[in-house]
Order: structure tokens, then sequence, then C-alpha cells
């Protein structure tokens, strides 16, 4: 666009002008969607790959806005997280999640409610008392609570990300890395951090026995995961033959529309008394 055409020109200045205005009206949007109860959480069932037990669910978020309908996580997501409105959003749906997961228990199933943690919550002072008073107001034991924060959480300030995520592990709430093998992974974090399982990224999984490299990719998780004690998730599970060799090869939980779609509590309700399978 630089050193071509006056017009050219014109089109790339002009598109610059409508991007930022898109993202001024998406965090004006962003700001009044709490208020106006614009969020809900829905919830993806995680499977122990050796007996098939639903033993728990991750919790994602959904923004369905009045005009535009649906806005992608992938989308919103790191818009709220420059902005600092993340931190907000964040503990609404740590409050939702403990909420839910204490009603399941309550009635009896005792799943473990994987919330996703951004770095910039991460790095709040607050946030160890934030989700401590989560925890506390809503009676849920803190086993049935994981953490999903990603290694970039880990590389801004290390000391500081150790030492509050042990202080949720002492408190028994379970941490888990996300996108394992996405980021700037290093192996000094996993000696320092209480990790308590490694979540294979999506991309890995969807071409698994198609693709070579992602095979042996998946397969060095898994085995480093069991060398280090780590249970190891699989997510975007989404066939049969992915289920059946991770099953085979030693992954720990299964986690993909194979399974099922990330749904409305309701509907996970109903997905956990249908499945059963050997
Ligand atoms: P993620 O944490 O890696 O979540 C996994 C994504 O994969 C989810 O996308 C999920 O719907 C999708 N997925 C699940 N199974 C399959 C499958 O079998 N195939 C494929 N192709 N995709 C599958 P979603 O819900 O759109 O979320 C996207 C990202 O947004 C998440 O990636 C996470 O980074 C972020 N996110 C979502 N909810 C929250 C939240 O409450 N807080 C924060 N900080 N981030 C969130
Ligand atoms: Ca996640
Ligand atoms: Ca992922
Ligand atoms: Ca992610």
């Amino acid at each position: 666009a630089k050193r071509s055409s006056h017009n050219h020109f014109q089109f790339y200045v002009a598109s610059i002008d409508k991007q930022i205005r898109e993202r001024k009206q998406l965090e004006k949007d962003l700001a009044s969607a709490l208020v106006n109860h614009e969020f809900h959480l829905v919830y993806q069932p995680q499977i122990n790959l050796s007996n098939k037990q639903v033993i728990g669910a991750e919790a994602l978020l959904r923004w369905e806005h009045p005009e535009k309908g649906l806005v992608p996580p992938d989308y919103f997501i790191p818009v709220a997280e420059a902005n600092g409105s993340i931190v907000e959003i964040g503990q609404w749906v740590l409050d939702q999640a403990c909420w839910q997961a204490a009603r399941w228990a309550s009635e009896g199933k005792s799943l473990r409610v994987a919330v996703n943690l951004s770095a910039v919550q991460l790095r709040q002072e607050s946030i160890v008392e934030d989700i401590l008073g989560a925890l506390d107001r809503h009676h849920l034991p803190a086993a049935l609570l994981e953490l999903e924060v990603t290694e970039t959480s880990f590389m801004t300030n290390m000391a500081d990300a150790i030492r509050k995520l042990n202080q949720l592990q002492q408190a028994g709430i379970v941490i888990s890395v996300d996108d394992f093998g996405t980021g700037y992974s290093s192996l000094t974090y996993l000696k320092k951090m209480p990790v308590h399982s490694l979540k294979i990224d999506k991309q890995f999984i969807r071409d698994l026995l198609v693709n070579e490299e992602d095979t042996r990719i998946a397969n060095i998780i898994i085995d480093l995961g069991r060398s280090l004690k780590l249970k190891v998730i699989a997510e975007g599970v989404e066939t049969a033959e992915q289920e059946a060799y991770l099953t085979r090869r030693g992954c720990d939980i299964g986690q993909g529309y194979f399974f099922s779609k990330p749904v409305p509590p309701r509907d996970f309700e109903s997905f956990l008394k249908t499945f059963h399978r050997n």
C-alpha cells in the first residue's frame, strides 16, 4: 500500500480508519456486555480415556451481541486482554463456573470445571484471593476447580507466576498448561511450576494419524507427561480413530467434538445421562 498509487494509499488509510472505529465500537460494546447480561458459559466434557468416564468440563465463554449475534472468543478476548476488561470478565467467568460446579456437586455430580485464566488476570496482585473468594462464595471444594493457563503467562514474570500458582495449588486447585507446545515452551517452567496437566493443542490433534509430524509431536507430549508424572489432555478430538489412537498411546483425557461440542449446562446434563461407552 505504501509506494503504490494514490488511490491505493487512500484505500489503505480508509481501511485502517475503519478498523480503528470497529475496534473502538467493540471495546464500547464489551464494556456494557457484562451489565447487560450478554455473556454465558458453555461446557465441554472431558473424558477419562482409559475408562470413558466424564471427569469434568471446560467452561468456555460466549458473548451474544444484541445486533451481531455470537461473537467468537478468539475475536473479543484479545481485545479484552489489551484494554484490561478481561479482569472483570474473567472474574465473572470464575464466579459463574464455580456456581455451576457447586450446583453439580450438590446434585451428586462431582465434575471438575476448568476455567481459562488469562495471563493478564494472573498478573493481578489480587488474583489469588479473587479465586479463593469465588470458591468460598459458592462453597466449592478447591479440587473441583481447574485453571488453564498458557505458557505466555509464565513469561513476563516467572517468579510472580510461580508464587501465585503455588498458592493456588496449595489451596487444592488444579493447574494445567493450555495450548501446550504452541508457545515458548520451556522445560524449565515445567520443573518450577506446580503443573498438574498438559493440554495438547488441537492443532496437533487435527491431523493426527494423517500428518506424521503432528503424530510425533503428540507422542512426545504424551511421553513427556508420563515421565514428569503429569496428566495429558488432548483437545480437539474429532474422530473415533483419534480417540482410539490417543487411548492406546496412553493419553489420559480427551476433549473434542467427537464426544460433544461445548454446550449449555442443561445439554451438558443430558450428555452425562446418555454418554455410556466402553
Ligand atoms: P482454548 O482454551 O484452546 O479452547 C479450545 C477451543 O477449541 C474452544 O474454542 C473450543 O470450542 C474449541 N474446540 C473444542 N473441541 C473442538 C474440536 O473437536 N474441534 C475444533 N476444531 N475445535 C474444538 P472457543 O470456545 O471458540 O474458544 C477459543 C479460545 O478463546 C479458547 O481457546 C480460549 O483461549 C479463549 N477463551 C474462551 N473462553 C475463555 C474464557 O472464559 N477466558 C479466557 N481468558 N479465554 C477464553
Ligand atoms: Ca482452554
Ligand atoms: Ca487450545
Ligand atoms: Ca487458548
